[in-house]
């Protein structure tokens, strides 16, 4: 079978990419139904991009490198796409666009736009040896049982990172990559919870609050989560992507810096009270019940000095905590690191030593924070291979 273009992996990359590509177009998953992270993303509403997506949002050895095609297929073209299915959304918070009804219509569309460039999509189709003539590509499919060879021009490798393989990532890209000695960032869980050893959180399980968390990093103002495991939550989340494995994290459990101010007006109004109930106004009671023994909360708000505030206030401020490690690629939402920028054309997602490979989407290393910023760099990605591919 002679076509122009392969693409493995019916994702949210490769199906921007299938789009887009022109004629000939072969789209190929081992699942059984096309877009399936799209589908569960977001609590099942899809976070199909953010507002304020630049390339201040992404980590990649070379920071740069995916300014070309953010700027190139923006949120903005994004958006206009979904208006254009009138596939009604919100922002929920931070710049972040959420379907109003399901995420299933973003899969819809896709698969629209596919139907309309006339690509082809087998599902249930393993992937099996594939090599390079010089001039195209051979790859045996599997479907059915049965093998077809097909012939591209064209290889469009979209088939993800390694994170959540129960989800069918197979981390395919990187043995691909290794095939046509294409260098590949060494990859780690990214977007994941912390674990702490010995049941360390195990009380405060379930409790949340708004925080500022670093780990090696920016630090992110967003929700915390304590769960049985360890550290969770949004604010977590954003940092684990950062985290060095060894390192402290620092948790401010007062982000908006008011604590000290509140401790000092209690003192005047509330004086006899137990500086526990006092802090319990203000902090989830169960969480100062914890710290009471780390930060000595002890005697009557009247007893403390302000430079026991002070103290009291610095320790809420500037948790620091070494995590053992995350969850891993189990829960992660993401994969970091992958195929080195370096051997690609930040144009065209081409690789520079084999001209017809492309890589896109998760597999490349360019991984966005939580809010939308890692589907629209597989719409971005995918719609710069796909145009390329067209030209
Ligand atoms: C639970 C969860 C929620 C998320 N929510 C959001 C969100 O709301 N917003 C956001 O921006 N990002 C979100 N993400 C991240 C986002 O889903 C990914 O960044 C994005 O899907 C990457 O697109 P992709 O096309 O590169 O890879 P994928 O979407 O993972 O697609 C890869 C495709 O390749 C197929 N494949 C893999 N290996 C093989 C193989 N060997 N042979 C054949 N086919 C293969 C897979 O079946 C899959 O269909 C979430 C991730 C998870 C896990």
């Amino acid at each position: 079978m002679n076509i122009n273009t392969l693409i493995i992996g019916a994702g949210a990359a490769g199906m921007m990419c299938a789009a887009h590509a022109g004629p000939g177009t072969l789209v190929v998953d081992h699942a059984k139904a096309a877009g399936e992270k799209i589908r569960i993303s977001g609590g099942g509403r899809c976070n199909f991009t953010n507002m304020h997506a630049s390339a201040a949002n992404f980590i990649s050895r070379n920071p740069h490198f995916c300014k070309s095609a953010l700027k190139r297929y923006t949120q903005w073209d994004f958006i206009a796409l979904v208006d254009a299915y009138r596939i009604a959304w919100h922002e929920k918070t931070l710049g972040q666009l959420f379907c109003d009804d399901t995420a299933k219509d973003i899969v819809a569309m896709l698969r629209a736009e596919m139907d309309k460039a006339r690509a082809q999509l087998w599902l249930q189709t393993s992937v099996g040896a594939l090599h390079h003539d010089g001039t195209h590509f051979h790859v045996q499919l599997i479907r059915d049982g049965q093998m077809t060879q097909v012939v591209a021009k064209n290889l469009v490798v979209a088939c993800g990172g390694k994170s959540i393989p129960k989800m069918g990532a197979t981390g395919l890209a990187y043995q691909i990559a290794a095939q046509f000695s294409v260098p590949v960032v060494e990859t780690r869980a990214g977007l994941v919870p912390f674990t702490f050893g010995e049941d360390r959180f195990k009380p405060l399980a379930g409790v949340a609050l708004p925080s500022r968390i670093s780990a090696d990093g920016p630090a992110f103002d967003e929700a915390l989560l304590f769960t049985h495991r360890g550290l969770s939550g949004p604010a977590i989340l954003q940092a684990s992507s950062y985290w060095q494995p060894g390192n402290s994290i620092c948790v401010n459990l007062d982000p908006h810096g008011g604590l000290l101010a509140f401790l000092k007006e209690q003192r005047q109004a509330q004086g006899r009270k137990a500086l526990t109930t006092v802090m319990g106004q203000y902090l989830p009671a169960r969480l100062v019940d914890y710290l009471s023994a780390e930060l000595q909360l002890a005697g009557n708000i009247a007893d403390q000095s302000d430079a026991r505030l002070q103290d009291i206030s610095e320790g809420i401020c500037r948790w620091i905590l070494p995590p053992t490690g995350t969850e891993g690629y189990r829960t992660a939402e993401v994969t970091l690191g992958g195929i080195d920028t370096d051997a690609l054309s930040s144009r065209t997602m081409g690789v520079k030593s084999l001209p017809g490979l492309y890589f896109i989407g998760e597999a490349v290393d360019v991984t966005g924070w939580l809010g939308g910023y890692n589907f629209q760099w597989a719409w971005s990605s995918g719609w710069a291979a796909g145009q390329a591919i067209a030209a």
